[in-house]
Order: C-alpha cells, then structure tokens, then sequence
C-alpha cells in the first residue's frame, strides 16, 4: 500500500490525504500536548488541516507540501507537514509558531528535548517525520545544476526541473559498539554529551568498508584496542542532528590485550567499567536536565537508545554467568 502511495502521486496519495492524519511540526519541532509527565502527538484530519490553513490566510495548496510516513494497518495514511519552514518550491510562508500553539492547544517543542517523554511508537513516528521533513528542506536545489528539485506528492523523491536527475532520501550508517574484556566494558564520553554520561563507541562508516571494517577502524581510532570477535545485535534509525542508521555490535577484545589509549581528539574520556558500575546505572532514572547543576552521576544513554539495548543485552548476559 504505502509503495502505491509513493509512486502513484495524483490518484492514490492524494485519496489517502482525504482519510489521512497529518502531523505538525514548525521548524522541525514536533506538535505536541503534554499529559502528565508524558507528552501526546495530536494529529488533525484533512478538514480540520484546511480549517486552520483558511484561518491564517492560507489555503489547501499548502498541503502538498506534507510528506508521507507511514500508515495504519487499516491503510489509514499518516502525513507530517511543517508549518515554520520556508520552501522554495513553495510559494506559503511560514506561519507564526505562537498563535498556532494557541489555536491548536499544543506546543511545537524540540523533538530532542521531548525524548524522555514520549512512548516508543510516537517517538518513532517522528523521528521519521522530522528526518524526512529535513531531508526534503536540505535537497531543494539540485547539487549538479542548481535548478530547484520538486518533491513528488508523497515526499519519497525529489526530480531536478532541470535534467531530471531523481533525489532519493538517505540515511548515513554508524556503527554503534560495546566492547567487552569479558568481565567489564568500555565505555565512552564526547565533549558534547550531557555531563556524567558514558556511552558505545560510534562512529559513521567510511566509504568502501564494511560493517565490520568500520567497528574495527572505530575502535582501533578511539581507544587503540584489536578486537577479537564481533556480533550484530540490532540497529534503528536516529535523526540527530542528521538521518543515520545505528548498526549496534558486540565486541570483544583479545585476553590481556585491554590496554586503552583514549584518543583525545575524538573523545574526552573512555574507562572500563565493572558489571557492578553498569547495572546500578541502568537501574538509575536518568533526567539529565535536573541534575545537570548537581554533582554528575554515572549516567547511561536513555531507553529509546540503541545504545541503551546494547548496553543492557550486556548485562543481562553477564548476569547469568555471574555465580549466585
Ligand atoms: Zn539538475
């Protein structure tokens, strides 16, 4: 269904749109409404969306400017529309963020900041609502002749007004992994991450390697080890602060070879960690943001992570071996 969608623009998506639900962003930040200590994504339909067009003086065209992404399993089509960025394959301007906060009951709040509070389902949903949204926002010009790209209905491609050249989205692939020594593992800290926390070795993938020739560089750049053996664990798309696929690893190293040398240009400090040191941290409740004026903890990533699956398979599986 969604493969007709994307190919047959006039007919089919635009049918979908009449029973769709369409998500709101402005400026790349997500519509929501808080409830509790969660967040909900509020969604309108087709009339309800040119209800609020016709009210700040824009009308219907504005919503071929939505992209798909995704649907229900009853074929009920989802759409995100961003209402802040200016488009130049679009004549709408961006409409003012507070008075459609007011109008519509919500706050468009940065989908970063929001990630504690959201469920698993809604979260995925706009990471791939934002990262399209982006992706589209970043392709309007066409990199070898310069003319504008048009979307197509759907938002699946861009084609070049010029020499047709065809615009697909793309994500970058990062390789995600936990080192072991067998008893404890390594784990790292950028300059950039909220203090106190520790996380896997990533980085992107190169051009011409492999999975495994990427965690291999990745760890022998970062913290100088030769890794022994190496097992996929999962992977998942993450938007920021661009479109990359996490491919998620196990690794470990040789016995007697866990001497790091921390390589101070990519990273500000990576350790070894006892089973002891991690599970406790993972049992903690990380809200970065609260304690960010207090003594840091040890902190991992949060749940929504690949990284926090990773590091979590690890200690359930050293759980078990652990004698009682
Ligand atoms: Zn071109």
């Amino acid at each position: 269904y969604l493969f007709e969608l994307k190919e047959d623009d006039d007919d089919a998506c635009r049918k979908a749109q009449q029973t769709g639900a369409f998500y709101l962003f402005h400026s790349l930040a997500p519509l929501l409404q808080p409830s509790g200590h969660q967040y909900l994504v509020p969604w309108l339909n087709l009339l309800e969306l040119e209800r609020l067009l016709g009210k700040f003086g824009q009308d219907a065209q504005r919503i071929e400017d939505s992209v798909l992404i995704g649907c229900s399993e009853q074929h009920e089509a989802w759409f995100a529309l961003d209402l802040g960025l200016n488009s130049s394959s679009s004549t709408y301007a961006s409409l003012p963020k507070s008075e459609l906060e007011t109008e519509l009951k919500g706050s468009f709040v940065e989908l970063r900041k929001a990630l504690f509070q959201l469920n698993p389902v809604d979260s995925s949903l706009l990471f791939t609502a934002q990262s399209l949204l982006r992706w589209h926002d970043d392709h309007q010009f066409c990199s070898r002749s310069g003319q504008p790209t048009k979307k197509n209905m759907a938002g699946s491609k861009r084609v070049c007004s010029s020499n047709k050249i065809i615009y697909y989205p793309q994500m970058a692939p990062v390789v995600i992994t936990l080192v072991s020594d067998g008893t404890r593992c390594l784990l790292a800290r950028q300059h950039s991450f909220p203090k106190g926390l520790y996380s896997a070795l990533a980085g992107f993938c190169d051009i011409g390697e492999s999975v495994e020739d990427a965690v291999q560089r990745e760890v022998a750049e970062e913290v100088g080890l030769e890794l022994e053996r190496l097992e996929y664990s999962a992977s998942q798309h993450w938007p920021f602060p661009n479109s990359s696929l996490m491919i998620a690893c196990h690794a470990t190293v040789k016995p007697g070879q866990t001497e790091i040398q921390v390589n101070l240009r990519e990273l500000e400090a990576a350790a070894w960690f006892s089973y002891a040191e991690v599970a406790a941290a993972l049992k903690r409740k990380g809200t970065y943001i609260q304690q960010q004026n207090q003594s840091f903890p040890f902190l991992l990533p949060p749940k929504l992570a690949i990284a926090h699956q990773l590091i979590k398979e690890w200690v359930e599986k050293h759980a078990c071996s652990l004698p009682n």
